[in-house]
């Protein structure tokens, strides 16, 4: 509040300006509303995954909380993990029709090819 110029000056005489007098601005309700309009911006935004389009969409949970999900560019189901294949194709562990191996080889795996 003290850089807001455009407060008249007072004197500390009989005119004393009391905090209560103003409004209250908080940095972290101020940044609170900006994140929940970035996050509005972000979850109505469609995502390039490696030039493919990928939507988001978002549910309620029971808790009055909400969940985000990727829709599948090639089934438009809602999936929480989208998989990219070595030829760049990019849907659903159902669309490329691939499995999971034991994760802890993975790796191994994947630096392997
Ligand atoms: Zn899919």
């Amino acid at each position: 509040m003290e850089q807001n110029k455009s407060l008249p000056s007072y004197d500390l005489g009989d005119s004393e300006m009391l905090v209560e007098d103003c409004v209250q601005v908080s940095v972290g309700e101020v940044l609170n509303e900006y994140k929940k309009q970035l996050k509005q911006q972000l979850l109505s935004s469609v995502f390039e995954v490696d030039g493919v389009s990928v939507k988001l969409n978002t549910t309620r949970t029971n808790f009055g909380g909400s969940r985000h999900w990727f829709v599948c560019p090639s089934c438009s189901k809602r999936k929480g993990k989208l998989l990219r294949t070595p030829e760049g194709e990019i849907g659903c562990n159902s669309c490329l029709e691939v499995s999971y191996q034991s994760t802890r080889y993975k790796g191994m795996v994947e630096t392997a090819l």
